[in-house]
C-alpha cells in the first residue's frame, strides 16, 4: 500500500485562518513533522505522533516525512502561511526528484493555506488591487546579486512588491539595501505596508513611506509590501487609512 503526505498549509496565524480542508488533512494524518511552533498550533490528538524540527531544516524534514509516509503511514508535513509560497511543498518536490524511486508512489497532496501577503494586504486595504509580485529577501538559497536585479526589474516595471524573509539576525544589512534599490525607481512618497504577525494576538500593521521605511522595524515575522507608482493611501479621521492600488493604469510606464 502506498502512502500519504499531505503538505499542510496552516495560514499565517491562529485557528481562524485553517481551513477545513487544513483541519481535515490533520486529523487524518498518524505522524505530523513541522517547525515546532507551527506544530504547537495544533491541537493535539490521541495516537498522533509528532517530529518537531527547526525551520531550517526544511530538506531533511522532507526526506523523513516521505522516507516514514512511503511504506504506507499516513503523513502530514505543516506548514506556515501557503505551503507553496517559499515554503516546504517546494522542499518536498524537490525531494522527490532526487530522491528513490519509492517516493514517486506516494500520494503527496499539498493543501492551500492564506499567504502572509494576503494577510498583511487586507489589513491594510487593497495594495493588491493591480498587477504585484512577490520576492524573498534571504539571500541564502541565491545571490544577493540577483535579488537586486529582480527588485529593479519588478519596481522598474510598475508591480506592486510583496517582499518575504526581509530580515535576521544573520542578514541585518540586505532590507536596507533593498529600500535604497528600490528608491531608484520609486518616490519618497511611495507607500510601504508593514505588517508583522498577523492573525496572531501580537499583530502589528503599519504603513508608512519609501522615504521613511529604512527607520521602520522590522524583523522575521514581518511582510512588507511596497507601492507601485499608482498606489494611494486614503487618509481618514479616527481610523487607520486605507491603501490601495488602483485596477486601471491608463499610460504604458516608460
Ligand atoms: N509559507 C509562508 C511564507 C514562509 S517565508 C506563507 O505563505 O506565508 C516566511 C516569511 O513569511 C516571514 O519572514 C514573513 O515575511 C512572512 N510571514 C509569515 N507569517 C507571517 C505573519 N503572520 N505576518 C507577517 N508576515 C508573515
Amino acid at each position: 500500500m502506498s502512502g500519504r503526505l499531505a503538505i499542510v498549509g496552516l495560514g499565517p496565524g491562529d485557528d481562524r485562518y485553517l481551513t477545513r480542508e487544513a483541519l481535515h488533512a490533520l486529523g487524518e494524518a498518524e505522524v505530523l513533522y513541522g517547525y515546532g511552533p507551527y506544530l504547537d498550533r495544533i491541537p493535539s490528538r490521541g495516537g498522533q505522533s509528532r517530529y518537531a524540527s527547526d525551520n531550517r531544516e526544511e530538506a531533511e524534514r522532507a526526506r523523513a516525512a516521505l522516507s516514514h509516509a512511503a511504506p504506507g503511514a499516513k503523513v502530514a508535513i505543516v506548514s506556515g502561511g501557503d505551503p507553496g509560497v517559499f515554503a516546504m511543498a517546494a522542499s518536498v518536490c524537490e525531494e522527490i526528484a532526487a530522491g528513490p524511486g519509492s517516493w514517486r508512489t506516494v500520494d503527496v497532496a499539498i493543501v492551500p493555506g492564506i499567504t502572509a501577503m494576503l494577510a498583511v494586504a487586507a489589513r491594510a486595504g487593497a495594495p493588491l488591487g493591480h498587477d504585484f509580485c512577490a520576492l524573498s529577501l534571504s539571500d541564502n538559497l541565491k545571490p544577493w546579486e540577483l535579488i537586486e536585479r529582480r527588485l529593479d526589474a519588478a519596481s522598474g516595471a510598475g508591480f506592486v512588491i510583496a517582499l518575504y524573509n526581509p530580515i535576521s539576525r544573520a542578514r541585518p544589512w540586505q532590507l536596507g539595501k533593498a529600500f535604497a534599490r528600490l528608491a531608484r525607481h520609486l518616490p519618497g512618497t511611495t507607500p510601504v505596508i508593514f505588517g508583522r504577525a498577523v492573525g496572531r494576538n501580537d499583530e502589528t500593521v503599519m504603513v508608512t513611506t519609501l522615504a521613511k521605511a529604512v527607520n521602520a522595524p522590522a524583523d522575521m515575522a514581518t511582510l512588507i509590501i511596497v507601492g507601485s507608482r499608482e498606489t494611494r493611501i486614503i487618509a481618514r479621521e479616527g481610523r487607520a487609512p486605507l491603501v490601495y492600488t488602483p485596477r486601471a493604469v491608463e499610460e504604458a510606464i516608460a
